[in-house]
């Protein structure tokens, strides 16, 4: 299969061959055509999959199948997306993809002024991508007009209702024409999805293509058992003596992205933490920070981090699970790529044991485990329900398997590690 086979124009395989792809991924080979053919999908592809041009390289051919009116151009198609930095790279891709075609696109999302947004938006733009928030501010504020809109697209829907936004996009829906193209993307169909795609979309085509990861072979994932209390000190402790220069840490709160940054500035390792409370301009700084090694490590939550694109990153550490395992997969995604061999390194204390399983079920394997010679966990304390964040999908309030057991009295039996190697300098938690 080739990009030729699809059916794109000659300016569309342009600039797809000037980016150097020669083969579709199996997102764009079955989204293309089906796309092409006017007909509503509902796919279900997570980011590295290649989505992003499953959905512009046929909407930038259908949009320039039709003359643009004269005059001032309405927006014609609209992509949500749930995050500022996905949005900037789903409009850098609908640039480059249509760089050959006379059809104009913008951006637009909170954080930012804006006053340059109004004015690009007064001069007319084809394809209008956008957060809801903002797009919704602006509605308000009469800047922008959504009637003539022939084509939506929702990218990452399923963060997009985690975020809360259900209601953000239930609201820009009654503002759309009835009659649209409507392209729904999420990594994950939940009943939640279902019910929405169930109002929005006519007939559509089912694509499902698999996931990335079974977790890319690229990356050694790791397990270092160890205390809550104790986790700052090793993370310092793994960068100084590992010499890592350039690591991405994962926090499960904003607060707690902060806090450990400042922690580890602390230690004397230059740290950044990027977070949907932190300012556009505050974000971007810090990434072009990092990726410049002028701070080392990056404390990322899982929100901010989606759509962050670092070449060649060589560690991802996991200062605390995902309450959603799917989320570990997009964690250490961000390392091993192009090729290159990455680390993701997991700091698990007792707490986490159940998550800890939860993720290796879905990787179907169990992770290597190893404790750090003077970090060995304290087996006699109790596991304790996981405050501050989601509970998994699904869960409820309910408390999950491990918390239930270990309330009112610690069950070493419950607690015990299992399947970890026991390495020179390193020590099994259950052999305490
Ligand atoms: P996405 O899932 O849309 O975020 O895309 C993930 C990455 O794959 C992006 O860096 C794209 O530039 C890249 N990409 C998209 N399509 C292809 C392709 N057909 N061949 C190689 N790389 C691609």
């Amino acid at each position: 299969m080739t990009f030729d086979n699809l059916g794109l124009s000659a300016e569309l395989l342009r600039a797809v061959s000037e980016q150097g792809y020669s083969v579709p991924t199996p997102i764009q080979a079955k989204a293309i055509p089906v796309v092409l053919e006017g007909r509503d999908i509902l796919a279900g592809a997570q980011t590295g999959t290649g989505k992003t041009a499953g959905f512009t390289l046929p909407l930038l051919q259908l949009m320039n199948a039709e003359k643009p009116a004269s005059g001032k151009r309405p927006v014609r198609a609209l992509i949500l997306t749930p995050t500022r930095e996905l949005a900037a790279q789903v409009g850098e891709s609908v640039s480059c993809y249509g760089k050959y075609l006379p059809i104009s696109s913008t951006v637009i999302f909170g954080g930012v002024n804006i006053r340059p947004q109004i004015s690009a938006l007064r001069k007319g733009v084809d394809i209008l991508v956008a957060t809801p928030g903002r797009l919704l501010d602006h509605v308000s504020q009469k800047t922008l007009d959504l009637s003539q809109v022939e084509f939506l697209i929702l990218d990452e829907a399923d963060r997009m209702l985690d975020m809360g936004f259900i209601h953000d996009i239930r609201k820009v829906l009654a503002l759309l024409p009835k009659k649209r193209q409507n392209l729904l993307f999420s990594a994950t169909f939940s009943n939640e999805i279902k019910r929405l795609a169930d109002g929005l979309l006519n007939a559509p085509t089912l694509i499902e293509v698999a996931r990335r990861n079974t977790a890319a072979e690229s990356v050694a994932q790791l397990v270092h058992q160890v205390d809550k209390k104790r986790k700052r000190e090793l993370l310092s402790f793994l960068i100084g003596s590992k010499n890592w220069r350039q690591v991405l840490v994962f926090t499960r709160t904003k607060h707690g992205a902060n806090r450990l940054s400042q922690q580890l500035e602390k230690d004397g390792i230059s740290s950044a933490a990027i977070h949907g409370n932190k300012s556009q301009g505050a974000r971007t700084r810090a990434l072009a920070n990092f990726k410049k090694g002028e701070v080392r490590v990056l404390v990322a939550t899982d929100i901010a981090a989606r759509g962050l694109d670092i070449d060649q990153l060589p560690h991802v550490v996991n200062y605390e699970l995902p309450n959603v395992s799917e989320d570990y997969i997009h964690r250490i995604g961000r390392t091993g790529r192009a090729g290159n061999e990455g680390q993701a390194v997991s700091l698990v204390c007792v707490d986490e044991l159940k998550l800890l399983k939860d993720i290796e079920r879905l990787l179907k394997r169990e992770i290597p485990k190893e404790v750090i010679e003077g970090f060995e966990p304290d087996l006699s304390l109790p596991a304790e329900p996981i405050k501050n964040g989601r509970q998994s999908r699904g869960g409820g309030n309910k408390p999950n398997q491990n918390q239930r057991q270990n309330r009112g009295g610690a069950k070493p039996g419950n607690r015990r590690w299992s399947g970890q190697k026991r390495s020179s300098g390193a020590r099994t938690s259950g052999a305490k």
